[in-house]
């Protein structure tokens, strides 16, 4: 795939407007490497988009659209896939889905499609325009270059160091490329959450396995496991935050949508309760008193490993329920103590996931 920041593969294709004796324009699309075309309806002659037209097969009248007006085809790249810039956090993504309503992957709000067409598609749509009026006008061949029209340099609004991202929805297989690795499906809705999240979690409990075989070395057992830990949670944290826009726009008063804007995956007790109490989603079934305490420990592990070099602090004595635990000792993790996390990470999340999903 076609990283985010350089040019896309849109090709070489270009759209002739060609005129017959009779003076009657007819549309000619040639070249190579694109994938797919939508069409969209503009308004003629402002080139204002007015509504995505499905496009039917051979014979098939077109549904109802908005006229007068023309039909400009939208080309894709060729791995079949538009450029779409979310019209509320105004981010831009890419995806095979382009018709009827479409779900930002970021935000996950719902708009028409239409809403979702980028500047360099609209600016392409008035090129389209142009050149069938000129067409019409001159009553000579117009011929529009897609290189020189179309979103062939992406609009992207995030830190560039980000990395592009593509998955294919389970349910639907819509697919899309954003930035970061968690999203909402265009088409669907649905998050790619499990996915993202499942293999993270598959990958540390092999990474596990391999270091605790092959590492003899003590200090750098310890650290390994520190580090364990540490992503554990984070990855956690970042599928939490992901499903926050959506409990973000959850009918909601005022003081509670600030409650849950400012819900913290990272005091896991205390979202435990929050996530009971709002939405009924019971982040600690089938996990013991004692194991939601292992938890809570872990999780102050890492807090004063992250934050205080390993060294036990006042706080990490008063939170951690860590009884063994001196002041001011260099705290060390054990590989037993991984080895009893990652189940239990796939339990929380996988609690977190199946209640979300119940939500209606
Ligand atoms: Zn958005
Ligand atoms: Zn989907």
């Amino acid at each position: 795939m076609a990283e985010f920041g350089e040019q896309l593969p849109i090709g070489k294709a270009k759209i002739e407007f060609l005129v017959n004796e009779q003076g009657m324009i007819a549309m000619k699309v040639s070249g190579t490497n694109f994938w797919g075309m939508y069409q969209i309806a503009v308004s003629y002659p402002s080139g204002e988009p007015l509504a995505v037209v499905p496009v039917t097969g051979m014979g098939v009248p077109l549904p109802p659209y908005p006229k007068p007006s023309l039909l400009a085809w939208i080309m894709s790249d060729q791995h079949g896939m538009w450029g779409r810039l979310c019209p509320r956090c105004q981010t831009y993504f890419r995806t095979n889905h382009v018709i009827d309503n479409t779900a930002c992957p970021y935000c996950g709000n719902v708009s028409n499609s239409l809403s979702f067409v980028t500047q360099a598609q609209a600016r392409y749509v008035v090129a389209f325009c142009n050149a069938y009026i000129e067409a019409s006008n001159t009553k000579n061949t117009v011929t529009i270059d897609l290189e020189t029209v179309t979103d062939s340099t992406p609009e992207w609004k995030y830190a560039e160091e980000r990395q592009q991202f593509h998955f294919k929805c389970v349910s639907c297989h819509t697919e899309a490329d954003i930035l970061g690795e968690y999203g909402w499906c265009p088409k669907c809705g649905k998050t790619n959450g499990r996915e993202v999240i499942m293999t993270k979690l598959k990958g540390l409990e092999e990474a596990f396995d391999k270091a605790d075989k092959n590492i003899a070395d003590r200090a750098e057992r310890g650290q390994q496991w520190e580090e364990m830990n540490s992503r554990c949670f984070s990855h956690f944290e970042a599928l939490g935050r992901h499903l926050q826009t959506i409990f973000v726009m959850f009918p909601a008063t005022p003081s509670r949508r600030k409650e849950v804007e400012a819900l913290s995956f990272q005091r896991l007790l205390n979202a435990s309760v929050s996530l009971e109490q709002w939405y009924g989603i019971e982040l600690f079934k089938n996990v013991s008193p004692d194991d939601q305490g292992f938890l809570n420990l872990m999780l102050n592990q890492r807090h004063i490993i992250e934050h205080n070099g390993g060294k036990v602090d006042e706080r990490y004595l008063s939170q951690s329920g860590d009884k063994k635990a001196r002041l001011n000792e260099r705290m060390r993790i054990g590989s037993n103590r991984i080895r009893h996390l990652l189940p239990l990470m796939r339990t929380i999340t996988t609690n977190l996931l199946d209640g979300f999903e119940s939500l209606k």
